[in-house]
Order: structure tokens, then C-alpha cells, then sequence
């Protein structure tokens, strides 16, 4: 069922609950990539939406599937585009006193979240949400469909994407065919390298470093074939959980509830009848599915708020953290 793996994790994320704290790509970050040629990579973002997203517009940068199954060979996105890691002037500033404010120590133009709160329309009708992003670890991944090499495989046992560091020549057609640019090119090692969905944690029964750090108990981590489990029942029962940008034919195993948001207002200062984040928007991320899955989300929680139960809202709420991952 899922490109020769036998089974599949997966992760859910309720974008109504993200605040975006970072907590999730410092602990990635902190974890994986703070050192040795991968200082610029997030292998985990939180990007604002509406926005120019990271690395910047790489939806416009192809990847994925056509709609015939051909692979879609696009481009690799600069360095700018990721945002060129920069130091302070310590030194001038705390040390000698040469300076008198802390500043970045070369003039950057673009960096990750340069963007961020910002979002679009005026008061009183602004609105943004933040989307955290990180390898989808695909049922049928571009990054692996496009390596000479065989480079890239999927594990059998979790369907976890991960990169040869043996095999892979750094040739970077994975980076190019990789829709949401999840890949990384390391210019110090010369290879790609991924978000590893921290198999070594998951190999000891532990969640990810980001869903295990996340403030907000927003990240939901299960088997797909575990029909107790959360995530499935978010993803399959509930059908409340969307893939990010389906159309790209990669088959992602990271699931978005999409976000609610309050009523835009009229200029007379009365409340419209439609949501703030315009639907559409909201459609080209997650597929034409959203307006449902928000009804069934206002009606559930309607359903709480009168003392009733719902199934769906406890296991959106995750008051046990254990509750959240289910990796056995
Ligand atoms: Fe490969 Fe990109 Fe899918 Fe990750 S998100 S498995 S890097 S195609
Ligand atoms: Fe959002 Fe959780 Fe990450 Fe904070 S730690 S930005 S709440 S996903």
C-alpha cells in the first residue's frame, strides 16, 4: 500500500492550535542540523500563511507528479531563497564597544520567517496562520523517484524517507523533484540530506523531537494501519486531517486539520457570514475538501459546549500527551 513499505507512519497536525512558537524547529534544529554544513537548513519550518512560505515561493519551483504519473523535474531554489545564515557583531558591540547596538554583521535581504505575521487583508479584517512544515516521508516520493543513484529509499518496517549518505553522489535531483523542497543539498559533505522523521527516537518508542516538544500538543504521531490509534482516526474515521498540496502526486504522510478563523466584518462594523482566511486560500493548500472538514469541526465543537460527548474533539484537545503518539 505504500510504495513497498509494510507499514507507514504518519503525523497529524492541527493547524488550529499552532501558535508558532518555534519550540518544534529549535528541537529539530538542535537535535540535526545546527552544525557541519547544514547550518541553513530547516529540516523543520513553521511558515507564516499567506506568505512567501520556505524556501521562498518553492511552490512555484515544480516537483511531484503531472497528472499522467510523470515525474516533474523542477528547479533548485538558490541559496537567498533559503536565507543565508548570519552572525552578530558581538564582538564590537559586547566586547570592545566599538558599537553600541546588536546588529547582524552583513545587511540580509531574505531570510526563513522574514515574512512572518505579516499575512494579508487590513484591519479589522488581517488574518494569517502559521503551517509547519517538514518532510512529508511520501507513499511515493518525488525526491526518490528522480535519484540515479538509488540513493533514496523508504524503510519497510515505518516507511521513513531517508538518504544513502554512502550511495548519494550529490547530483540533487531529489531537491529538484521534491515538491515542498524538503531536501537539502550539504555543500560541505558534497550529499542531500532529509528530515529523518527521527527514526532513532522512533526506534526506541519515542515520538519526534518536534511533536514531542510542541507546546500546543498539536502533533499527532500513529501507524496508518493502527485503526485505534489517533492518527488514523483523524486521517481515515473522522476524515478531518488533509495532505498539503495533493496535487503534486507525492502521496504525503503529513496531515493538516486546516485552520478555522473568525468572521471578516462588514464596513459597518457588523460580522459577515464568511471566514476571515478566504476559503479558497485555504483550498489551494489542503484540496477542495476544507469547507467540509470545518463544518464538521464547528459542529463537533458545538456538541462539546453543550456537555455532549465528541469522540473528535478529545482527540483534538490531547489532554495526555501519551494519547498523541501511538507507536507501537
Ligand atoms: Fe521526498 Fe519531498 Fe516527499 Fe520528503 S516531502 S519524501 S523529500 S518528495
Ligand atoms: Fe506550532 Fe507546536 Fe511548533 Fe510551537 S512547537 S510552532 S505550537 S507546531
Amino acid at each position: 500500500m505504500t510504495n513497498g513499505s509494510k507499514r507507514q507512519l504518519r503525523m497529524v497536525i492541527d493547524l488550529n492550535k499552532c501558535i508558532g512558537c518555534h519550540t518544534c524547529t529549535s528541537a529539530c534544529k538542535m537535535m540535526w542540523t545546527n552544525r557541519n554544513g547544514r547550518e541553513y537548513m530547516y529540516w523543520n519550518n513553521v511558515e507564516t500563511r499567506p506568505g512567501a512560505g520556505y524556501p521562498r515561493n518553492f511552490q512555484e519551483k515544480g516537483g511531484g507528479f503531472n497528472k499522467d504519473g510523470q515525474l516533474n523535474i523542477g528547479q533548485t531554489p538558490p541559496l537567498e531563497d533559503y536565507g543565508i545564515p548570519w552572525e552578530y557583531n558581538y564582538e564590537e558591540s559586547l566586547i570592545n564597544g566599538s558599537e553600541t547596538s546588536l546588529r547582524p554583521n552583513v545587511s540580509p535581504t531574505w531570510g526563513a520567517n522574514w515574512d512572518e505575521d505579516k499575512g494579508e487583508g487590513v484591519y479589522p479584517n488581517a488574518h494569517y496562520f502559521y503551517l509547519p512544515r517538514l518532510c512529508n516521508h511520501c507513499s511515493n516520493p518525488g525526491c526518490l523517484a528522480a535519484c540515479p543513484r538509488k540513493a533514496i529509499y523508504k524503510r519497510q518496517e515505518d516507511g521513513i524517507v531517508l538518504v544513502d549518505q554512502e550511495r548519494c553522489r550529490g547530483y540533487r535531483y531529489c531537491v529538484t523533484a521534491c515538491p515542498y523542497k524538503k531536501v537539502y543539498f550539504n555543500e560541505r559533505t558534497g550529499t542531500s540530506e532529509k528530515c529523518l522523521f527521527c527514526y532513532p527516537r522512533i526506534e526506541k518508542g519515542l515520538p519526534q523531537a518536534c511533536a514531542r516538544q510542541c507546546v500546543g500538543r498539536l502533533r499527532t504521531v500513529g501507524y496508518a494501519d493502527d485503526i485505534e490509534g489517533p492518527v488514523y482516526q483523524l486521517v481515515d474515521k473522522y476524515k478531518v486531517a488533509l495532505p498539503l498540496l495533493a496535487d503534486r502526486g507525492t502521496r504525503p504522510n503529513v496531515f493538516y486539520v486546516p485552520p478555522d478563523s473568525p468572521p471578516r466584518f462588514k464596513p459597518d462594523g457588523s460580522p459577515d457570514a464568511t471566514r476571515r482566511i478566504p476559503i479558497e486560500y485555504l483550498e489551494g493548500l489542503f484540496g477542495p475538501r476544507v469547507s467540509e472538514v470545518l463544518e464538521t469541526l464547528a459542529a463537533e465543537r458545538a456538541r462539546k459546549a453543550r456537555g455532549e460527548d465528541s469522540e473528535l474533539m478529545d482527540l483534538l484537545i490531547g489532554q495526555r500527551q501519551k494519547a498523541l503518539f501511538k507507536l507501537g
